[in-house]
């Protein structure tokens, strides 16, 4: 089928999840709309790993102040003159990327665009593989993000505790947030041992990659920052062979 004219005018806008950083564990989907782009947006650290798979014609707009909330804006304002465009955010764009604040603006501007999300390998995973085999029950994802206000974010943190939900933390910690983690492990610590494994992955399948596995006990004096992910065991993980795993 021919495509209509409409169709050739109207804008497209993809939200692209990278991965962890390394080309091998970008989707080949990612690759390609990549490739196909007249336009990708997103931070300049993202856009070293990929400046590879772009086409020479391929414009790059790099973000380094510019809020989420504007940045998504920009996405969008650029699909809507009827460009091919890419909006990048690093592991899932659906998990705590770009893809909320994408369709938040699409409906604000009322945009009539086509939108596809591209899902990418987001950090939990690479830092399971990386740890052993910890996420092997259900998993509780919570990130200590200060959108979200502290109580609420606390609340989930207990009721995961209570649950016995292995949790995996998302942005454990920034300058500003520095006692989020310390009072989720005191939460914690009220259904868990101390004893409890705990993961922490930094930098996970990129480079300067480390890993420590420490106790829930020991969280407090862990060297954590916003490049890690710390994953908590349940009452029935363990460690072996310095493998953390949780049994099925
Ligand atoms: N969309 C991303 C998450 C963005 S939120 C994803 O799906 O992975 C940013 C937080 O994600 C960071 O503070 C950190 O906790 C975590 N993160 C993202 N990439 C990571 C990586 N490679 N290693 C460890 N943590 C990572």
């Amino acid at each position: 089928l021919k495509p209509r004219r409409h169709d050739i005018l109207r804008g497209k806008l993809y939200i692209v999840g990278l991965g962890p950083g390394r080309i091998e564990d970008m989707t080949f989907s990612a690759q390609r709309v990549l490739k196909d782009s007249d336009v990708v947006i997103g931070y300049s650290a993202y856009m070293s790993m990929i400046r590879n798979q772009l086409c020479e014609r391929t414009e790059v707009i790099t973000t380094e102040m510019v809020k989420v909330v504007e940045r998504a804006d920009m996405a969008v304002r650029e699909a809507m003159k009827g460009r091919i465009v890419s909006i990048i955010s690093s592991g899932d764009s659906g998990i705590y990327g770009m893809a909320g604040p994408v369709f938040q603006t699409i409906e604000e501007l009322n945009a009539d665009i086509d939108v596809e999300v591209i899902p990418g390998m987001t950090a939990m995973s690479v830092a399971a593989a990386v740890l052993g085999a910890p996420l092997m029950q259900d998993v509780a994802v919570i990130s200590l993000d200060r959108l979200v206000p502290l109580y609420i974010i606390l609340k989930r943190v207990d009721l995961a505790g209570q649950g016995d939900f292995v949790i995996a933390l998302y942005n454990p910690k920034s300058k500003t947030r520095t006692d989020y983690l310390e009072q989720a492990t005191e939460i914690l610590l009220k259904y868990h041992s101390p004893d409890t494994p705990v993961g922490i992955v930094k930098d996970a399948g990129r480079e300067g990659e480390e890993k420590n596995i420490t106790t829930l006990g020991k969280l407090k004096d862990a060297d954590v920052d916003m490049f890690c992910i710390v994953i908590i065991g349940n009452t029935k993980t363990y460690v072996k062979n310095g493998k953390m795993i949780t049994p099925m």
